[in-house]
């Protein structure tokens, strides 16, 4: 039986003591993953909580997995929309989050998560689409592209994350996430990783995060 008193330590503590599935936890043990990374620790909390979170936190640390598993616990598979978006500065760290996350999705079936990045021919985008997805990574200029073709919907969407924000904010998606999150529903769980903090992202948290947790 794991001591009560584990759950308050940021330190090595086991994802066991999270609310999740057993069969997530299941899971994550099969991928290695036993203890918390020190920014899981201190996110998965708040964000399982249902509360929008803002991370500052050095590349390696652990980030992927506290938004797969947000997005993952907030997910309704039997409703066969986009629910979660994730945004990405690069086509490369946009396929690895969707490989991460199809890894963390594997303990249920049927979970559908689709990459959508520049660089790409849009028609096989499109298709794929139209059969439907339940998380959809990407880059923001795809991403808008998308949206105003209408070939990607964000009616259902309850969750939406900024990864690497002061990346994207250098590659000048600022304008394109502005675009993006207006049209996501103002209902829904917001949040957003950073390296650094610098102006930008503090003014993008302000626009789009409600309360965070930091
Ligand atoms: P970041 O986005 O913060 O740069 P990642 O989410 O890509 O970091 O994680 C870095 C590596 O650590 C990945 O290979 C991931 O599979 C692994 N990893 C993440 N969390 C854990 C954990 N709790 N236990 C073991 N490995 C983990
Ligand atoms: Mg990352």
């Amino acid at each position: 039986m794991p001591e009560d008193t584990q759950s308050d330590s940021a330190l090595s503590a086991p994802f066991g003591c999270l609310p999740l599935a057993p069969a997530v936890i299941d899971n994550l043990r099969q991928l290695g993953y036993l203890n918390m990374t020190p920014i899981q620790a201190a996110s998965l909390p708040v964000t399982l909580d249902g509360h929008d979170l803002i991370a500052q936190a050095k590349t390696g640390s652990g980030k992927t997995a506290v938004f797969g598993l947000t997005l993952l616990a907030n997910l309704d598979v039997s409703r066969f929309e986009v629910q979660a978006l994730v945004l990405c500065p690069t086509r490369e760290l946009a396929d690895q989050v969707t490989q991460e996350i199809r890894r963390l999705a594997r303990s249920e079936d049927n979970i559908k998560v689709l990459s959508l990045v520049g660089g790409s021919v849009m028609r096989p985008q499109m298709a794929s689409l139209a059969h439907g997805a339940h998380i959809v990574v990407g880059t923001p200029g795809r991403i808008m592209d998308h949206l105003q073709r209408e070939s990607l919907n964000l009616d259902a969407l309850n969750t939406l994350v900024l990864d690497e924000a002061d990346r994207m904010l250098d590659m000048g998606f600022h304008d394109d996430i502005v675009y993006i999150a207006r049209r996501c529903p103002k209902a829904r769980q917001t949040l957003l990783f950073s390296a650094t903090y610098p102006e930008g992202v503090v003014d993008l948290g302000r626009k789009f995060l409600h309360k965070p947790g930091r």
